[in-house]
């Protein structure tokens, strides 16, 4: 078996690639093949952390939550993203990862608090852990929880998952003339506002040394490509 290029990885999953086509809720084939994946990879021995979005049932920001208080209508956000965490936590255990569910909102009738040591402990056991209400906090994304837990758990890069093959100079999907860059700094990712992630999020990986590695979940055997050590999507990093 392939020696992994990494120990440690966080993944960025966003609630939208746990749904079927019409982009709502959670589909149970769709789960599945994600969770299939995700076992691959874990079976190869790398320590496998995933903060997983909730924009499938409801995003703070979007026009369902228009005449809503934000405050709220996040809490409802960061409570989708622990469904979805949930989802996956029985996806992945239902093929023999064992997994457990951290959230930064106490809901200890379903899931464990997020405690930064015990996170570490779990994947030092070889336990997924995935970690569901984003940071707790409105007025934030999952993108920026997914820098800040990489960051706290000391992940070795954040991996993160969409539906495009990495970082374009313009969409993809409606300019058909759309370059990829392989690599890029995340100095231009923010000056050329790139769309990858926020830019709080990018701010934080810059900032800390992060590593960001931005693929498309879609393309069946990627994530193991990377994680093996190849050069798949577009990398940022502090150095071009
Ligand atoms: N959210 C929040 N604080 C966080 C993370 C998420 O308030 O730290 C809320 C926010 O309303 C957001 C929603 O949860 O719109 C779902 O997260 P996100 O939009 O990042 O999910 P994704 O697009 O990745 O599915």
């Amino acid at each position: 078996m392939t020696t992994p290029a990494f120990k440690r990885v966080l993944l960025k999953i966003s609630g939208e690639a746990l749904a079927a086509n019409q982009g709502f809720g959670v589909d149970t084939a769709r789960i599945h093949e994600v969770a299939a994946e995700l076992a691959d990879v874990h079976k190869l021995g790398v320590q496998l952390a995933i903060v997983v979005g909730g924009g499938n049932f409801f995003r703070g920001v979007a026009d369902q939550a228009r005449d809503m208080d934000r405050v709220s209508a996040d809490h409802m956000g960061m409570l989708a993203t622990v469904i979805n965490a949930l989802a996956l936590q029985d996806a992945l255990e239902s093929l023999g990862a064992y997994a457990r569910v951290m959230s930064a909102l106490r809901i200890n009738e379903v899931c464990e608090d997020y405690i930064r040591r015990r996170a570490v402990r779990h994947l030092e056991k070889g336990r997924v852990v995935i970690f569901g209400a984003g940071t707790g906090n409105p007025f934030f994304t999952t993108d920026t929880a997914a820098s800040l837990r990489a960051i706290e758990i000391n992940a070795e890069i954040l991996l993160k998952a969409t539906k495009v093959n990495g970082i374009y100079d313009s969409d993809p999907v409606t300019n058909p003339n759309a370059k990829r860059y392989t690599r890029l700094t995340f100095d231009k990712v923010l000056n050329d506002r790139l769309n990858v992630m926020d830019a709080t999020a990018i701010v934080m990986c810059r900032e800390n040394n992060l590593p960001l590695q931005v693929f498309n979940l879609f393309n069946a055997g990627d994530l193991m490509r990377i994680v093996q050590g190849e050069d798949v999507g577009t990398v940022v990093s502090a150095d071009p």
